[in-house]
């Protein structure tokens, strides 16, 4: 899961950014309003954690433009201290929760995975694939009775492709969603981390889980 996140105070922004990756998702980071409308606009977000008073476009008339545009990326706003007007305006405007400064991370986390769930389609903290099963709270996985020990990367990319399984994922998409900004699409670091995940998933298993598709991508699915 890929997060964006607006802030222009650089501590919160680095304390959001260390907690979340430390949680796995994947983030960027921009301190300016304008900019960050621009990722949002052109980048693929999971999530957006907006702060309200910002520099460039402040975070109410972010979330009404990209509303407008028909973007429906959960926005979770982050609101001064006790600001009501903020909060229903940042309702108003589109956002789908907000947290109120200052704020415990836990909180910020247990708030974004909700918004994450109401997006997703499937609703439950546990993804499976045949005998395969992930915990997307606990980050662990299992394969029959045996645990899969995954690196950050490695969760990403099942947690990827098990909310999205039988569909065949490009190197653009997997790269879209589980690389953040800097990424070079002109490396094979995608096929390195595949590779990876496959000998931790499939090896030992007479059934395959993951599957190449030439020229395309990869799917995950039953065969
Ligand atoms: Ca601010």
């Amino acid at each position: 899961m890929r997060i964006l996140v607006v802030e222009d105070e650089k501590k919160v922004a680095r304390f959001i950014q260390q907690g979340l990756e430390e949680e796995h998702y994947i983030v960027d980071v921009v301190h300016d309003g304008s900019q960050g409308f621009a990722m949002a606009e052109t980048e693929k977000y999971d999530a957006i954690v907006l702060d309200v008073m910002l520099p460039g476009k402040d975070g109410i008339a972010f979330t009404r433009e990209l509303r407008e545009q028909k973007k429906s990326t959960p926005i979770l706003m982050l609101t001064a201290k006790s600001s009501l007007e903020e909060k229903v305006g940042g309702l108003d405007s589109g956002a789908d929760d907000y947290l109120t400064k200052p704020f415990a991370f836990a909180e910020l986390l247990a708030r974004l995975r909700s918004l994450l769930r109401r997006g997703a389609q499937d609703k439950t903290t546990m993804l499976s694939l045949g005998d395969l099963v992930l915990d997307t709270v606990s980050h662990k996985a299992r394969r029959t009775d045996r645990a899969i020990d995954l690196t950050a990367k490695e969760y990403a990319l099942l947690e990827f492709f098990l909310r999205n399984k039988d569909r065949v994922l490009s190197r653009t998409i997997i790269a879209e969603h589980i690389w953040d900004y800097h990424f070079d699409t002109g490396t094979n670091l995608i096929d390195v981390y595949i590779n990876h995940l496959r000998n931790k998933v499939d090896t030992g298993f007479e059934k395959k889980l993951i599957h190449t598709v030439r020229g395309v991508g990869y799917v995950m699915k039953e065969e």
